[in-house]
């Protein structure tokens, strides 16, 4: 393994990501995340908005030891004060990088927000003479990039899948053909949390204690298996499960299971769920199809019903609960009607701490 001086060695999930698939390989940079370094410039321009700072992974893995986090404030401080010499270390590294992969046989893939926010496509990279890397042994050096201008890491290194996680709703990248985002998504903030639907990014989003089939309407997936983000399929919501400081959260960064399946959005859980109640949410959160009897309240029969999804737990028109609880027209809470149901099948499958 070459000794980087500023890519990280590996962590768990990038040696996971290294050895669940064989075509590419992939390196993290790991900087002090928002305004760690010097308590005044910060790397993450929404993290105060999204809240995720208390939350970061910055905590997680390798992050507990105070070594890890003394080496991660030296690069940072190095990034603010000396860009320079910061980005001559870094295209020295990602040169031994290449080498790396090329022994190896795979494809370079590359994470440079491991714990930043930076946007690497504003960071002007110019002329390589200026960063004095000697290349002459570097083949792995796309030689006709190096004579270029180039606007920034992803044209010198156009060989390279870069990837990252962003804070920042507004980044536009889809004209660089070499680097994907993924969303983080926080429901901390409710302008931030609308525009879900705006981003045309796949969607990251912590959840504390389990993943869900889906959210908001779009199917998820668990990434945690691997860190590769290119490879997941477009619409996707890439599930995460809290790590580190993030199992303490309460700020509304990590979704939890019950007030999401509960009320399907950003809202409250209702106080003093009672345990049959808890049980109905979970189930629909862990993607479970809830069979029951239903007895409407003027009639004596009980009907079967199936519900598929949270989005089944509605009113109809006439403001007759059909099961559920919800939210009706004017925003006031509506109990579930548990007294209704009967033979309801799922209940002794979910697990629910009470
Ligand atoms: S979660 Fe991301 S944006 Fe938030 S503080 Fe950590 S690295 Fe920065």
């Amino acid at each position: 393994m070459p000794n980087y001086a500023l890519l990280s060695q590996g962590s768990t999930k990038i040696n996971k990501s290294n050895t669940i698939q064989d075509e590419y390989f992939s390196r993290i940079l790991y900087l002090a995340p928002d305004d760690l370094a010097d308590g005044k410039r910060t790397v993450c321009p929404y993290a105060k908005i999204a809240k995720c700072n208390e939350a970061c992974l910055n905590s997680a893995g390798m992050g507990v030891f105070s070594n890890v986090q003394q080496a991660r404030v030296k690069k940072t401080l190095l990034f603010l004060n000396d860009r320079t010499e910061f980005m001559r270390l870094l295209i020295k590294d990602i040169g031994k990088f290449l080498k790396e992969c090329d022994k190896l046989g795979k494809k370079p893939a590359l994470r440079l927000n491991g714990t930043s926010d930076i946007q690497w496509e504003n960071i002007y990279i110019g002329n390589m003479e200026q960063y004095s890397v000697d290349t002459t042994n570097l083949e792995v050096f796309d030689k006709k990039q190096l004579n270029l201008d180039c606007q920034n890491i992803f044209e010198l290194f156009p060989q390279i899948q870069f990837y990252d996680y962003t804070k920042i709703p507004t980044r536009k990248v889809s004209h660089i053909a070499n680097y994907h985002l993924t969303w983080s998504y926080s429901q901390a903030n409710d302008k931030y949390a609308s525009l879900f639907e705006k981003v045309p990014y796949n969607k990251a989003v912590v959840f504390m204690d389990a993943l869900p089939k889906m959210f908001k309407g779009l199917k998820v997936i668990d990434g945690d298996k691997h860190d590769m983000r290119f490879l997941d399929k477009t619409n996707s919501v890439v599930g995460l499960l809290a790590k580190g400081k993030a199992k303490q959260d309460d700020t509304g960064f990590v979704i939890k299971a019950l007030q999401v399946a509960w009320w399907g959005d950003n809202m409250k859980l209702p106080p003093n769920m009672t345990k049959e109640e808890k049980i109905v949410a979970t189930a629909f959160f862990m993607g479970y199809t809830l069979h029951f009897d239903y007895k409407k309240v003027e009639e004596d029969e009980y009907t079967p019903r199936t519900l598929i999804t949270v989005s089944d737990l509605k009113y109809n028109h006439d403001d007759e609960i059909l099961v559920g609880g919800c939210i009706n027209n004017d925003g006031d809470y509506r109990q579930f009607f548990l007294e209704n149901m009967t033979n309801i099948q799922c209940w002794q499958k979910i697990y629910v701490e009470t």
